[in-house]
C-alpha cells in the first residue's frame, strides 16, 4: 500500500473472536479498521466517515448485512462491499449480490484469500476513482491543461490549443497514468475503428506533447513510449 492515507476498512462482524482476528491481520497488512457489531452501527459508521472497503458478515442481530448493503446502495454510495455469507447459504450469496455487494466469501474461509479479495476490491476501486475524477482541468508539473477549452499552459508560460485529437489523447494517457496503454486501445479510442494511422501518427502527438510540456523533451519525464506495446504518462 502506497500514498498518505491509510487505506481504510470498516468492518462489520458480530462474532468476537472472528472479528478481533480479521481486525488484527487487516491491520497487518497495513488498513486502518472500523469496528462494528451490527448494522445499524455499521451504517452510522458509514454516514459519518469515508471507507474504502466494508467486510460485511450477512448473519448479523436485527438487521442483516443484505440489509445494510441494500441500505448503503440506496443512499448512492458506492462504496466497495466484500460479504461473508454463512456455508450453504447460497441464496444469501445471490441476494446480496444483487442487492449491490461487489463480491462474497463464504465462511470458514482461507484467510489469504480474503486479503487477496479485499486487495482486488480496493484496486479496482481506487482506478476507477482516478479515472473518475479527471475533471475539465488537470496540473502536473508546471503544465496546466483545460481538456473542455482544448487549451494547454506550458511551464514556460506558452499557451498551446490543442487539436481535438490532441486534447483525447492526452486525457487517455493521463486517465491511465503510470500505466501503459495500449496501441490498440488509443487507435480505437481516439482514431475510431475505421481510421488506422500509422503508429508514426501517434509518435508524432508524443512528440508534440514532450515539446509542449516537457522541460527536456530529450528526457522525457511525463509521456514516455513503449517499444512494441504502447505510451504511457507517467508522474
Ligand atoms: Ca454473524
Amino acid at each position: 500500500m502506497s500514498g498518505d492515507k491509510k487505506t481504510s476498512i470498516l468492518l462489520v462482524e458480530d462474532e468476537e473472536n472472528l472479528h478481533e482476528a480479521l481486525k488484527l491481520n487487516l491491520e497487518l497488512e497495513g488498513y486502518e479498521v472500523t469496528s462494528a457489531f451490527d448494522g445499524a452501527a455499521a451504517l452510522k459508521a458509514v454516514s459519518n466517515e469515508y471507507f474504502d472497503l466494508i467486510i460485511l458478515d450477512v448473519m448479523l442481530p436485527e438487521m442483516d448485512g443484505i440489509t445494510v448493503t441494500e441500505t448503503i446502495r440506496l443512499s448512492n454510495n458506492d462504496v466497495p462491499v466484500l460479504i461473508l455469507s454463512a456455508k450453504n447459504s447460497s441464496a444469501d450469496r445471490v441476494l446480496g449480490l444483487k442487492k449491490g455487494a461487489d463480491d462474497y466469501l463464504t465462511k470458514p474461509f482461507n484467510l489469504e484469500e480474503l486479503l487477496l479479495r479485499v486487495y482486488k476490491l480496493i484496486n479496482k476501486n481506487k482506478k476507477l476513482q482516478d479515472k473518475t475524477t479527471l475533471g475539465d482541468h488537470y496540473e502536473f508539473g508546471n503544465n496546466q491543461v483545460d481538456f473542455k477549452a482544448q487549451e494547454a499552459t506550458s511551464f514556460n508560460g506558452e499557451k498551446i490549443q490543442l487539436s481535438k485529437k490532441e486534447t483525447m489523447l492526452l486525457k487517455l494517457l493521463i486517465e491511465n497514468k503510470n500505466e501503459v496503454v495500449p496501441r490498440e486501445k488509443i487507435l480505437q479510442s481516439v482514431w475510431g475503428y475505421n481510421v488506422y494511422p500509422t503508429t508514426r501518427t501517434i509518435d508524432n502527438f508524443i512528440l508534440n506533447f514532450r515539446k509542449y510540456f516537457e522541460e527536456d523533451s530529450r528526457n522525457p519525464r511525463y509521456f514516455h513510449s513503449v517499444r512494441g506495446v504502447g505510451y504511457k504518462y507517467s508522474e
